[in-house]
């Protein structure tokens, strides 16, 4: 197989640029796609997987994927690696170049809409279940902060995010 060495430098000044500033150092251990519950649910495109194909120059290739809209920004995979990678600022940075490329999947809509209604890409509405169970009802998060909310629909129409006419 030929390598296109430009088309890898391109790539990784690409993800480092949008945030990923560690990527190189990933030694493909799998430690953090172990642990990260995005993987768990089916989302292939994250930790390990990802950085794989980022650090072979696929870029183009996976740019219309919707793993990187299952992260919940957890940072397990941080906790874990041992190389200081930060995989979730490599997500992140896929992400970023993602929605700066306007490249959105149809499956990744309504991660899009959660993280504009409510602050969180995956959410479930959790009331009726921990009112249940003896609980408040409303978890301490964006989702029921107005103010929080608020401050998230403003980064988002002010982002490329915001020029889909999504919201
Ligand atoms: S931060 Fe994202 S990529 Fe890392 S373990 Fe959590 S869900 Fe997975
Ligand atoms: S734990 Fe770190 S070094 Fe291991 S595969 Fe994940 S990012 Fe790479």
């Amino acid at each position: 197989m030929i390598i296109d060495q430009s088309k890898i430098d391109e790539a990784i000044a690409t993800i480092i640029g949008y945030g990923g500033h560690n990527i190189l150092n990933c030694i493909q251990c799998g430690a953090c796609s172990a642990v990260c519950p995005g993987v768990r649910a089916g989302f292939p495109l994250l930790c390990r997987t990802l950085i794989r194909h980022l650090q072979s120059g696929e870029l183009e290739e996976i740019i219309e994927d919707a793993s990187s809209w299952g992260c919940q920004a957890c940072n397990r995979c941080t906790e874990v690696c041992p190389r200081d990678v930060r995989p979730q600022e490599v997500v992140f940075a896929f992400r970023r170049y993602q929605a700066n490329q306007l490249a959105f999947s149809t499956s990744s809509v309504t991660s899009q809409m959660n993280l504009f209604e409510t602050g969180h890409a995956v959410y479930t509405d959790p009331r009726e279940l921990r009112t249940r169970v003896g609980l408040p009802a409303q978890t301490p998060t964006s989702a029921f902060d107005d103010q929080a909310k608020q401050e998230i629909q403003t980064l988002i129409n002010n982002s490329p995010m915001g020029e889909l006419g999504l919201f």
